[in-house]
């Protein structure tokens, strides 16, 4: 009587756990695909919102100087340019650019998020006139 009663509830459990075990393992194979396409998509926003619109998005019409360098050494410069010159995306940026005698001059970061292509029309675009405050149309 004891084992036969020990059974049963051996069977009820097992038989309770297994359809939340099927979920436990369709939850752990599907988290890692989402988290990853949804820093994916957060990455792909991030560089879209980058994009200037068309008619600031050209060559810049004269010199451009441009310095490439770690993300950490391009806040410290643009941020204290943003005090003595208008510039763009600073304080706080991980870029920004400024006009000077005619000369663009753009600091990039080589080591973010987005490719230094992205950045560099970003702030080339700057320089093509597109406010600080990026309006999009
Ligand atoms: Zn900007």
């Amino acid at each position: 009587m004891w084992v036969l009663h020990s059974v049963t509830v051996m069977n009820l459990k097992s038989s309770v756990a297994a359809p939340f075990l099927l979920v436990l393992l369709f939850l752990t194979s599907c988290v890692a695909p989402i988290a990853a396409s949804a820093n994916n998509a957060k990455k792909a926003r991030y560089v879209a919102e980058l994009e200037p619109p068309s008619q600031y998005d050209h060559p810049y019409d004269g010199l451009v100087g441009e310095r490439l360098m770690p993300v950490a050494e391009t806040r410290v410069i643009c941020d204290s340019l943003g005090a003595s010159h208008s510039s763009a995306d600073a304080p706080g940026g991980v870029a920004c650019a400024w006009v000077s005698d005619n000369t663009c001059f753009i600091i990039l970061p080589d080591d973010e998020l987005a490719p230094v292509d992205t950045y560099r029309r970003h702030e080339v675009a700057h320089c093509n006139g597109w406010p600080a405050d990026h309006p999009h149309d």
